[in-house]
């Protein structure tokens, strides 16, 4: 078993990554890891990634070796569906307190896979390890080891503590996990010639299950799917597969990479969001299955398929295509999505002013470059006060993005929708591509909007009694006497009558203190007698046109 510090430099040395390919041997060393600019968001640790990358397994346990914050709340921080067991989004860590960290956290490790197992006998257990854990010397590697050999039940050291670097790490460090405990150690009940892995796919709101019927009418089979909805047996048997599709490179390319290398299974690339390039996946997942030994006639079923699909989403796009003319799209995303977004808005008929590509790896920017022209406004690396500048100045119509930068939108008033993780709805195949389109067109219309760009009320109120006050000072100029006596003020309103007057003449009329007579209808005080009911007919013009 390789230690953490030599499966670190291993994928920092990744040879499918082009960009880590271009770096020098010294700058490999250093991974990708940013340094932050002040303003801008961290992201997640490491152990984030890791958990991100894996808790789409339903039937395991995720146990969390670590503080109780570590974990968080893990039932909806994730937008994957289950099509079975809900095990994968209950909270299980192991809460480590002061005690622990001064007499070590592996016997409290160890009783807690105990009690899972005993509560919930899961398929397997994922233990993650994280950063204070870690420090203290924890050895998961060996606590998993003795758990289950004794359980009798697959125990699997995550080691990933969040210090070790960045999200994207975490995600690669969780596939190594995978490659070492996992992959190759189940069989499957039986192989067909039609056997594919999906890898770095999270089944998102279930969008997944939009492209499995069309693969299942063309009776490919999904043996694995790390890890949407994936089930732990599944991916021990993934090395029978015939090939492979990576929808997220950045996440998961070590995995790909390493199975074709250990079991000659080959894999694209591709995406399944927009209708372009659902085709071209479906299209080239058939020629790798031929070239495999699937019949020939597999790719005449392919193409008559997707001929069939794709006529029925051009038509129920059609009718977005004049409410988004002219509507001009800012997408901050990353890895696949900054590309197979681009292709799916522009085939409704929307304008990219630019599309982020600080997650992206050079292949994904030389794709942009083919979907948007040589020039494209790729975005390295925007803070959220540019962002908000773009907005602001209506460089675009609507902020398609990721949950943290929704409040930068919010902030400029502008249309936003979610695309990342956390959102509500599946864009993924031909029937994800026109529900994006209706996300889209509720955003872009939804009366709020122009609700929100109005002035707020104090904005209002400041700028009236402004006017108020050059209303005021121009009725001074204008008749000096009757500004200096009455203020510009004629009528009084005393209970139910109104006479015309000044202040003095009401004093004549009523007596010496005449502020309880005028108390029921105006509520004044002597100070400001004669101020609430002044009638706005006989107001200064100036006045009246501000109000
Ligand atoms: S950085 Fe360390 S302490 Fe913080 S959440 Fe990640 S693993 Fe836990």
């Amino acid at each position: 078993m390789s230690s953490l510090p030599t499966i670190i430099q291993d994928v920092f040395n990744e040879p499918g990554c082009p960009r880590n390919a271009s770096k020098s041997k010294v700058e490999r060393k250093n991974g990708c890891t940013k340094q932050l600019k002040p303003g801008g968001a961290a992201g997640g640790c490491a152990f984030d990634g890791a958990k991100i990358a894996l808790q789409p397994f339903t039937d395991v346990a995720h146990l969390v070796h670590g503080p109780i914050a570590c974990e968080g709340n893990s039932w909806d921080n994730r937008g994957s569906a289950s099509s079975g067991s809900d095990l994968w989004r209950r909270s299980f860590t192991t809460d480590m307190s002061e005690t622990d960290v001064v007499f070590g956290g592996e016997k409290r490790l160890y009783r807690a896979v105990k009690e899972i197992t005993e509560k919930y006998d899961p398929q397997a257990i994922f233990v993650y390890q994280t950063c204070v854990p870690a420090m203290i010397g924890d050895d998961i590697d060996m606590v998993c080891k003795a758990a289950s050999a004794k359980f009798g039940k697959p125990v699997i050291p995550i080691n990933s503590p969040g210090f070790v670097g960045s999200k994207n790490l975490g995600n690669k460090l969780a596939g190594e996990a995978l490659l070492e405990h996992v992959i190759g150690t189940g069989e499957p009940d039986y192989t067909t010639p039609y056997d594919i892995n999906i890898i770095g796919e999270y089944n998102l709101s279930g969008e997944l299950w939009q492209v499995k019927p069309l693969l299942d009418e063309l009776g490919i089979r999904i043996v694995s799917c790390i890890s949407g909805d994936g089930k732990y047996r599944e991916v021990a048997c993934s090395h029978r597969a015939k090939a492979a599709m990576m929808v997220c490179s950045r996440a998961m390319i070590n995995v790909a990479r390493k199975m074709r290398q250990r079991y000659g299974i080959p894999f694209f690339e591709g995406s399944f969001y927009g209708i372009e390039d659902s085709g071209d996946s479906l299209r080239q997942i058939a020629r790798m299955l031929i070239e495999r030994g699937a019949p020939a006639e597999l790719m005449e079923r392919t193409q008559a398929l997707i001929a069939r699909e794709e006529t029925k989403a051009w038509t129920a796009i059609e009718r977005f295509k004049p409410r988004f003319a002219g509507k001009r799209v800012v997408l901050i995303t990353g890895g696949v999505k900054s590309w197979s977004m681009v292709a799916a808005l522009q085939e409704a008929g929307l304008e990219i002013v630019g599309t982020s590509v600080k997650k992206s790896t050079e292949k994904d920017k030389e794709r942009i470059k083919e979907l948007m022209g040589q020039h494209a406004h790729m975005i390295e690396d925007m803070s959220p006060h540019e962002i908000y500048k773009m907005l602001k100045d209506a460089k675009a119509d609507i902020m398609l993005s990721g949950g943290k930068s929704q409040f930068v939108a919010l902030k400029a008033a502008t249309p936003w929708l979610d695309i990342n993780q956390e959102r509500c709805h599946a864009y993924m195949g031909y029937v994800g591509i026109v529900k994006l389109m209706e996300e889209i067109e509720k955003a872009l219309y939804n009366p709020i909007w122009d609700q929100l760009r109005q002035a707020a009320p104090w904005d209002e109120f400041d700028w009236k009694r402004q006017a108020k006050t050059v209303a005021q000072m121009h009725a001074q100029a204008v008749d000096p006497v009757r500004g200096a006596n009455t203020n510009g003020v004629k009528t009084i309103s005393f209970s139910n009558k109104t006479e015309i007057g000044d202040g003095e003449s009401a004093v004549a009329a009523h007596g010496p203190n005449p502020v309880e007579a005028a108390k029921p209808c105006t509520e004044s005080t002597a100070r400001s007698l004669a101020c609430k009911d002044i009638c706005s007919d006989l107001q200064p013009p100036a006045l009246q046109a501000a109000e």
